[in-house]
């Protein structure tokens, strides 16, 4: 039994504590949050997040799958809301195939349960300031009290996302460590639709839906209460974005132009427009990975993507399930399990980072082309018959979990597209 510190209880470290925990290990989390069961806060980032096969396959071997499938809206494909208000729809896969929208907060807490459950003790109100990497030791600061303590471990694993306090301290104290972190100039806001009159959902439910509107756009993902959470993905600056919609004219004029069927179903556009904030979105590739047996990256903390392909947090549970099958293969060798785990996953992260990107493309313009879901359909009848020769992307990257997404990238790139990438990725 080996004792393990992870910084941060968020998606990827809550699911990772009950997989090393059902290895027998003590896990000790510690997350710079209030606890969300007991706290009225949001759980940062998007409300709602769409799980697909990755990540349902990290919550079923550890037994959480069917506590989230009653909370999860299945969106079996995407319906596409034109400037005259008119509608198309395009599967996202066969029949059956669906991604499912949930509530992030939801989820952290399903998994902070099962984790307590295991025996995971979580600490909250710390902040990770500092990490010694030698003497396997992470410091935190406390929130409310300002006590300041230092945690020694066998093991440190840094869950705590895309600005991990641990990846800085890799950045800091290693040699050659490698990092970048690229901004894209689009942000995202997030909106209402509540539920109707009726209290019913004000559109349909069984869909993710866009208004494609060429440099940006805007998706509306369904909640259990009824209410979709609407985000806007906008430049930051330029004729139209969030720096030029500074007023109330500004912004409804510009809202009832682009999105006239949303605006009908927002009453509270203006307040929510002006109250929440514009978030940044940013792409951070590092490696190594890891420190020798003593720190670990895992989830956004080594990788974080762009949300276009809804791809983070499923990666994330790919990660964990990478993870425990790389424990079972080397036993108690944890620089052997470290080391394996970032050769084998970082082609993986860099592919979906590119594959990502490249989705914010085929959102937030090309779904909105005819021609495009013609090719769709083409192709989805191109497969249905020829199965053993070619899978639609789409299909590789979100339902089909014994392909790697850089096997994904690979084929799409024999297709025509340039991408390069290696099965296994070496130290220097
Ligand atoms: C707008 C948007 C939409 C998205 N939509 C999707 C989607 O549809 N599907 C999908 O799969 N992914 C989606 N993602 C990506 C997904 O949110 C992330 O990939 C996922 O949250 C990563 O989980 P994580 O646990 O690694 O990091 P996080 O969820 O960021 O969790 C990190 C945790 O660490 C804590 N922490 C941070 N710093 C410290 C510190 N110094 N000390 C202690 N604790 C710390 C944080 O409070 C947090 O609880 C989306 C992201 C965004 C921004």
């Amino acid at each position: 039994m080996k004792k393990f510190t992870l910084i941060g209880a968020g998606l990827v470290g809550s699911l990772l504590s009950i997989y090393l925990s059902r290895r027998g290990h003590k896990v000790t989390m510690y997350e710079r949050r209030p606890d969300l069961r007991t706290n009225r806060i949001s759980a940062g980032r998007s409300i709602n997040l769409a799980l697909s096969d990755r990540g349902w396959r990290g919550l079923e071997k550890v037994g959480v799958d069917k506590d989230i499938r009653k909370v999860a809206l299945p969106m079996k494909g995407r319906i596409m809301h034109g400037l005259d208000s008119s509608l198309s729809h395009q599967p996202y896969g066969k029949e059956g195939q669906a991604i499912y929208s949930v509530s992030r907060g939801g989820l952290n807490c399903v998994l902070m349960d099962l984790a307590e459950k295991e025996g995971v003790e979580i600490h909250y109100n710390e902040r990770c300031t500092q990490v010694d990497m030698k003497k396997s030791a992470a410091h935190f600061e406390n929130f409310t009290t300002g006590k300041m303590i230092e945690v020694t471990s066998d093991h440190i694993i840094s869950t705590d996302g895309a600005f991990s306090a641990g990846r800085l301290q890799m950045q800091l104290n290693t040699d050659r460590f490698n990092y970048s972190q690229t901004y894209l100039e689009h942000g995202y806001k997030e909106l209402t639709i509540p539920p109707n009159a009726n209290g019913d959902f004000a559109m349909d439910p069984d869909a993710l839906h866009i208004w494609p509107r060429g440099t940006f756009m805007l998706i509306a993902l369904p909640n259990m209460d009824k209410s979709f959470t609407c985000t806007l993905f906008f430049p930051f600056e330029g004729e139209y974005s969030f720096n030029s919609l500074d007023t109330e004219e500004k912004m409804l004029a510009f809202f009832n132009r682009m999105f006239p069927d949303a605006v009908a179903l927002m009453p509270t556009l203006k307040e929510d427009y002006f109250a929440n904030p514009a978030s940044s979105l940013a792409i951070v590739r590092c490696f190594p990975w890891s420190f020798e047996d003593k720190l670990l990256l895992i989830g956004d903390a080594a990788h974080a993507i762009v949300p276009f392909y809804g791809q983070g947090m499923n990666c994330g549970f790919e990660d964990c399930v990478v993870f425990d099958q790389l424990m079972e293969e080397h036993g108690d060798d944890w620089s052997k399990i470290f080391r394996h785990f970032e050769r084998l996953r970082k082609p993986d992260g860099d592919a979906i980072a590119d594959l990502a990107l490249a989705n914010f493309i085929e959102m937030r313009d090309k779904v909105g082309h005819p021609e495009f879901l013609l090719q769709k359909k083409i192709e989805a009848r191109f497969s249905e018959k020829y199965p053993e020769r070619w899978i639609p992307l789409y299909t590789m990257v979100t339902f089909s979990p014994d392909i790697r997404y850089s096997e994904a990238l690979k084929r799409r790139t024999t297709t025509g597209k340039n991408h390069g990438g290696s099965d296994e990725y070496s130290r220097h």
